[in-house]
């Protein structure tokens, strides 16, 4: 059975996507069986996956509204190893139509049911927003991965996410929890950044995942060759990086 993971962070741009995409590279390297939901209507993760978010005949939105099933629905990433649930722009429509139907805040855990035997490990992009979009990922997941970049305002707004992962653990899903915090495009020349890495390991001890994810143009580049950056340049430093984040949670699910 599949473990479930959300990928979440409300701000936009702190590297999500990129962590979404390289630890389901990363797992596939290690020989683990991977399906990565992409549930941005900004389709960003179908994107650096290889599957052209332009030209599907079904996405996530299909799964999410009932019209389709989700095994017909998800995609090889021949590029990554793994398989892809897709999202492209028709998903912001979701948000709206998903307020009259029955369990709108299961949708997705629902559809997850169907194929959790398929895989190792399910991993979840979730928008950088606290919408229903989100809420359906963590009330399907057993927890929360939470990348951060570490700058002055990386703690501001982690509150809140925090908050609605505690209200999702108390009245949807009792599974739910912070995995832990992800250091990502850090810059050990910074000396802010250090700063700030060694307060959240004091702060969140062993919340704080071991791996490091450093800051490199590699990952940056890869999504424009629809690559992940794990086989886009297998030797770079943000390539190993995510190969030994995905080690590291290959063995943090034993304790799940
Ligand atoms: P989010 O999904 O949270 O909005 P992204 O993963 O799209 O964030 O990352 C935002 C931008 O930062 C993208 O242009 C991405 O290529 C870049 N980026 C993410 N992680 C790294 C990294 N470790 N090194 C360099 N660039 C990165
Ligand atoms: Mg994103």
């Amino acid at each position: 059975m599949a473990k479930i993971f959300c990928v979440a962070n409300q701000k936009g741009g702190v590297g999500k996507t990129t962590t979404a995409v390289n630890l389901a590279a990363g797992l596939a390297q290690l020989n683990q069986r991977v399906l990565l939901a992409d549930l941005d209507p900004q389709g960003n993760a179908t994107m650096g996956s290889g599957v052209n978010k332009a030209t599907l005949e079904a996405s996530i939105y299909e799964v999410l509204l009932g019209m389709s099933d989700i095994r017909a629905v998800r995609k090889r990433s021949e590029a990554g190893g793994f398989d892809v649930l897709p999202a492209n722009r028709e998903l912001a429509g979701a948000e709206v139509e998903m307020v009259e139907l029955e369990q709108r805040e299961a949708r997705l855990k629902n559809a997850f049911a169907q194929v959790a035997d398929d895989y190792d490990f399910i991993l979840i992009d979730c928008p950088p927003a606290l919408s229903m979009l989100t809420l359906n990922g963590l009330c399907s997941a057993h927890g929360v991965i939470i990348p951060m970049q570490c700058e002055y305002y990386a703690l501001e707004g982690l509150s809140d996410l925090v908050n609605t992962i505690k209200k999702v653990h108390a009245k949807l899903n009792p599974e739910l929890k912070v995995i832990g915090l992800l250091r990502v495009m850090f810059d050990p020349r910074m000396t802010l950044s250090q700063q700030v890495s060694d307060q959240l390991e004091q702060h969140f001890g062993d919340k704080v995942f071991k791996t490091v994810i450093p800051r490199n143009v590699r990952l940056a580049e890869a999504p424009s060759y629809g690559l992940p950056g794990v086989t886009f340049d297998p030797a770079s430093k943000g390539a190993q990086a995510y190969i030994a984040f995905g080690a590291e949670m290959v063995e943090r699910i034993k304790t799940l």
